[in-house]
């Protein structure tokens, strides 16, 4: 059954409808390494140095995170000229062009960079690729910021130059989303080209536009090691292993965090019904209707406390018992930035 057909309707605990789906939850699920440094260094920045901190773009793309940050001192800005000189600001874990860090610097700003290190690591790739003389086109989703930092390797800050149409690139880099991008991608020199992709991309979508490129550019250059990451990897399997003995699936996380929308994908792609919630106030009652099992994820920027109150949530709704299924033990850790570890605390005022 359709869930959006159905008449159900929320009810209080103790009136819910007869539901009894058994919940499952994915592991790994929830945060990643790179999403517990950013949040850590724009902590640190604050107990050191006290608010305002200015974060620019949403350090990670999380709802709940970024409340919690805002209400602890730090503001969020798109653009540095948000930002009154002098100030502090701490790079998203996205990513950020040259440009901006050339921006940083020329109004006098302090910069803390919460770039996820595996980010970094695309951005060293990208450099060395081009000072080899190679062009780059890169995978991923036009408009994001990883996209947008990650393309901003190379002199232009917006990524509008770049399209898969665009034959007279003078950057070098191409932006592509899909096989149909590809078809109609023209590059300078075929024997001197090489690909990236953003971090989070779906692995059975990045693998479709991968095969379209080696197709068409048999010679094309891969990285070294995959560029997505090991976080979006093991969600994504944690999330496919769990589908196929689900009938639903509800993925915790926001709407603009990218491999939050992939878990989702990855489920659906299962042909079972899935959702992604912000928050256990978005759930409803009748998606549970006539379901046996629901599985239950977060996506790399989802803090676990969310992931609890949508399964208490679920159980409002007479969901049953938890299961906890095995998965991949991470124990990657990212170090903090060394000019925030070693820098001095001027915040006097005792919280
Ligand atoms: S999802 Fe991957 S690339 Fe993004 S912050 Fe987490 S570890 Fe880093």
């Amino acid at each position: 059954m359709n869930p959006e057909q159905t008449t159900l309707k929320h009810q209080p605990t103790g009136e819910a409808p007869s539901i009894e789906a058994a919940i499952v939850l994915a592991n790994p699920r929830g945060f990643c390494a790179g999403v517990d440094r950013a949040i850590i260094i724009v902590e640190q920045a604050l107990d050191k140095f006290g608010a305002p901190i200015y974060v620019r773009h949403e350090v990670v793309h999380n709802k709940f995170v970024v409340d919690e940050l805002r209400a602890k001192g730090a503001v969020f800005v798109e653009e540095l000229d948000e930002i009154p000189s002098g100030s502090i600001v701490i790079f998203s874990a996205h990513g950020v062009s040259k440009a901006v860090r050339a921006e940083a610097e020329s109004r006098g700003l302090t910069a803390y960079d919460a770039t996820c290190p595996l980010v970094t690591k695309v951005h060293i790739e990208v450099e060395k690729m081009r000072k080899a003389g190679m062009e780059i086109v890169m995978i991923g989703h036009k408009g994001h910021p990883e996209v947008e930092g990650t393309m901003g390797q190379v002199e232009q800050t917006s990524t509008d130059d770049h399209q898969a149409s665009d034959t007279t690139n003078s950057t070098g880099m191409y932006l592509v989303e899909t096989p149909e991008d590809v078809a109609v991608l023209t590059v300078k020199d075929p024997a001197k080209l090489a690909y990236v992709t953003q971090t989070t991309l779906s692995m059975d979508d990045a693998a479709l536009v991968i095969n379209a490129l080696k197709e068409k550019f048999p010679h094309i250059n891969a990285p070294k090691s995959d560029d997505i990451c090991y976080a979006t990897q093991n969600r994504q399997d944690a999330v496919k292993i769990m589908a196929q003995d689900c009938d639903l699936v509800i993925i915790v996380g926001s709407p603009n965090s990218s491999n939050s929308n992939r878990l989702r994908e990855v489920a659906k792609n299962q042909g079972i019904d899935a959702y992604m919630v912000d928050n256990a106030s978005y759930l409803k009652p009748e998606w549970l209707a006539n379901k046996k099992k629901v599985g239950v994820s977060a996506g790399a920027s989802a803090p676990e406390v969310l992931v609890k109150e949508v399964i208490a949530q679920l159980q409002n709704f007479g969901a049953g018992n938890v299961q906890e299924l095995q998965g991949v033990v991470e124990s990657v850790v990212f170090q903090l930035p060394k000019n925030l570890t070693s820098a001095a605390k001027t915040n006097t005022v005792q919280s």
